[in-house]
């Protein structure tokens, strides 16, 4: 029997562990494609406290090799489900390759941000395609950015660029926002915004680095954007639909929990971009890790 079981080798995944597994406990890890989630693919993090400057993959790759020295194992393989076993309190979780039996579970799959589908969206990320504007913004001083979408992420990554860019493009394909009105108000008040309404962008455009981007409007007409940078913020897919059974998910597939990390179901925890929360940030993930060992450490002390 295992002690506990987390799934998913981001932020948050291997912070738990580390706490896990330095209490002593028998802590596996279960990851379905590379450890280090959302942040690998990032060039450059300079927003995690203690590093001024370092890459995705070495940080990554620091917390992997910390959350191993600690004593966690890490196994790839896709978790398919988690079930409860009533009579034990325990649980038994499913990947593609093995079944194991654990008594507490850490859910840690974190979200992956939606896309635009648009051509070449994939090949320029990193060229002047970015998902958050918090992580990339700085980039870009003094450049022309847009962003795309309409809620509280897209307003507020424009109110954010509009300090550092030259020029920023709101665009969004409706005409009122979803997104809070004081958000919304702050970016009319702004000289470097535009809002560009009621279009999409439909095509991208550049060799090396972006330098172009073709926004449609609801009547058809087209129009050419200049712009280095395009920040993309249509919302977030969290990865969940495997846990619907056991946990509770909010109408965006969130793991419904507060800052406990504790989810309705005693014995298994949520750590990360996957559970409800305003705030999806690296520090905010290393938090929540810590947080929901620490819940799942005092409740395997309580039922011993
Ligand atoms: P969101 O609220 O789901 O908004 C996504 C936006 O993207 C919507 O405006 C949507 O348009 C647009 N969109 C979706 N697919 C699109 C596509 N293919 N092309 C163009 N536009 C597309 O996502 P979010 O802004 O990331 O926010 C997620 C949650 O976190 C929300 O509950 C939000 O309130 C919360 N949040 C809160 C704060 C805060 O400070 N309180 C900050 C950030 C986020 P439509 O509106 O037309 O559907």
């Amino acid at each position: 029997m295992i002690d506990v079981i987390i799934i998913g080798a981001g932020t948050a995944g291997m912070t738990a562990a580390i706490y896990a597994a330095r209490e002593g406990l028998d802590t596996l890890i279960l990851e379905k494609k590379v450890y280090g989630g959302q942040i690998i693919n990032s060039l450059k993090i300079e927003n995690y406290p203690g590093f001024k400057e370092i890459s995705g993959y070495e940080f990554a790759t620091a917390l992997y090799e910390q959350a191993v020295a600690s004593g966690a194992k890490l196994s790839f393989e896709e978790t398919v489900s988690v079930d409860k076993n009533e009579a034990s309190n325990t649980f038994t979780v499913k990947t593609t390759a093995n079944i194991y039996e654990t008594r507490a579970v850490i859910i840690a799959t974190g979200a992956e941000h939606r896309k635009l589908g648009v051509a070449k969206e994939d090949e320029m990320v990193g060229k002047g395609i970015s998902y958050c504007a918090t992580c990339d913004g700085a980039f870009f001083r003094g450049k022309d950015t847009a962003v795309v979408g309409g809620g509280n992420t897209a307003l507020q990554d424009a109110i954010f660029l509009s300090d550092y860019c030259s020029k920023v493009y709101l665009i969004h394909r409706r005409d009122s926002y979803r997104g809070e009105e004081r958000y919304v108000k702050q970016l009319e008040e702004k000289k470097n915004v535009e809002l560009v309404k009621n279009a999409v962008v439909t095509g991208i455009s550049g060799t090396d680095m972006l330098e172009e981007i073709t926004v449609k409007f609801n009547d058809g007409t087209e129009k050419k954007i200049p712009v280095e940078g395009l920040f993309v913020a249509v919302g977030q897919m969290p990865d969940t639909k495997q846990f619907a059974n056991v946990v509770q998910l909010d109408e965006g597939g969130y793991i419904i929990a507060g800052e406990d990390c504790k989810t309705n179901t005693e014995g298994v925890f949520v750590a990360g971009d996957c559970r409800t929360k305003d705030v999806r940030q690296l520090t905010t993930a290393a938090s929540d890790g810590a947080v929901a060992a620490l819940s799942a450490i005092h409740y395997l002390k309580l039922n011993n």
